[in-house]
């Protein structure tokens, strides 16, 4: 067993049994979790029902196709009110609902269909023997993209009173890097300094900043929100100006699915402008509106000049909306690109 140990699984799976078969390689696993949450009352429970297994295609192993053949408990909801008697344990983070291969296979088939297409790919998924057809490589490869998924984010300004707020939609497909670009647009920041997601004692940002102690920051570019969403509802600290420290409310909720095409992120609402930058963070902003309302105030010459046409209660929509659209417009670059090679080749 100590052998097996050393395979390259995921952590929530424990190796019962490898059996190298002439043209493919079978992999018995279990699952190290004994317990589960009901998923309609979210009550914990131990009491297994029975077992079932479930065939997910992996990445290769020694030359051969690998197939995961994972025993997947079923489990009693104890709590005695809830309508639900039994459910099964969900696969987070190997495969997805109805999935029939690993997440893992799946990124690398879509990697391998966004460098070289499909007939180019397939080639190649031969010679890496984890094979598929050209057309499934493409299908794919475009239910990814044209992943439409969406979710309403609110952005709170924290500690402002009247409170600064914005509400967009996002797809759940965005990465956390441009998460914070749609941020900075939406709030209407100017991106001049570091920032960074937290969501528990983790924390997400651009890899080469600066580590200020406690877990390593995980790179912003490599996390998709979808990555983070364990229920339809999601609730982060996007916090941005380390010196000013603008500590952001970041609530994801209404998961959905959006129409295929849509260009989102799309803004929906939104109330008072956000501070300018640099003023000095919570306090600084509002001695600067205190000394702007009192022509009295011995600073207020100076910020009335620093403020200009500054209107605290007015959101500039025009380059805002203009911002997400071109934020959009990349996202859907990759789409028309694919579409027209797909055309092209057929
Ligand atoms: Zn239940």
């Amino acid at each position: 067993m100590s052998r097996l140990r050393s395979l390259d699984l995921p952590r929530s799976l424990v190796v019962r049994r490898v059996v190298a078969l002439d043209n493919r390689v079978e992999i018995e696993v279990g699952l190290r979790k004994r317990s589960a949450v009901c998923p309609d009352c979210q009550c914990p429970t131990q009491r297994i029902h029975s077992f079932y297994q479930r065939k997910l295609a992996d990445l290769p192993w020694q030359g051969r196709p690998a197939t995961l053949i994972v025993s997947v408990p079923r489990f009693f909801c104890q709590t005695m009110l809830c309508p639900r008697r039994t459910f099964v344990m969900p696969l987070e983070g190997i495969t997805v609902r109805h999935g029939r291969q690993t997440t893992r296979l799946a990124d690398l088939h879509y990697y391998i269909a966004h460098t070289l297409g499909g007939s180019a790919g397939a080639r190649m998924t031969v010679r890496l023997c984890c094979p598929i057809s050209a057309d499934t490589l493409v299908r794919r490869l475009l239910s990814r993209v044209q992943n439409t998924t969406k979710g309403t984010a609110l952005i709170e300004l924290t500690d402002t009173a009247p409170l600064i707020w914005r509400e967009v939609d996002v797809p759940t497909s965005l990465t956390l890097r441009t998460l914070h670009e749609v941020i900075q647009v939406t709030m209407g920041w100017l991106d001049y300094h570091l920032w960074e997601f937290t969501l528990g004692d983790q924390r997400y940002g651009l890899p080469d900043n600066e580590d200020w102690g406690g877990l390593p920051r995980r790179n912003a570019a490599k996390t998709r929100l979808r990555d983070l969403l364990t229920t339809s509802r999601l609730e982060m600290v996007y916090e941005y100006d380390f010196g000013d420290g603008w500590r952001h409310r970041f609530l994801i909720n209404n998961v959905r699915q959006g129409k295929a095409g849509e260009g989102y992120p799309k803004y929906i609402a939104g109330q008072y402008a956000c501070p300018p930058e640099d003023c000095g963070g919570i306090p600084g902003f509002y001695h600067m509106l205190e000394s702007w309302a009192d022509p009295d105030h011995p600073d207020h010459d100076e910020v009335s000049a620093y403020l200009e046409d500054w209107n605290p209660n007015e959101i500039n929509e025009l380059p805002l909306r203009n911002a997400l659209n071109r934020i959009a417009n990349k996202r859907n670059a990759v789409r028309t690109r694919l579409n027209k090679t797909m055309k092209s080749s057929s």
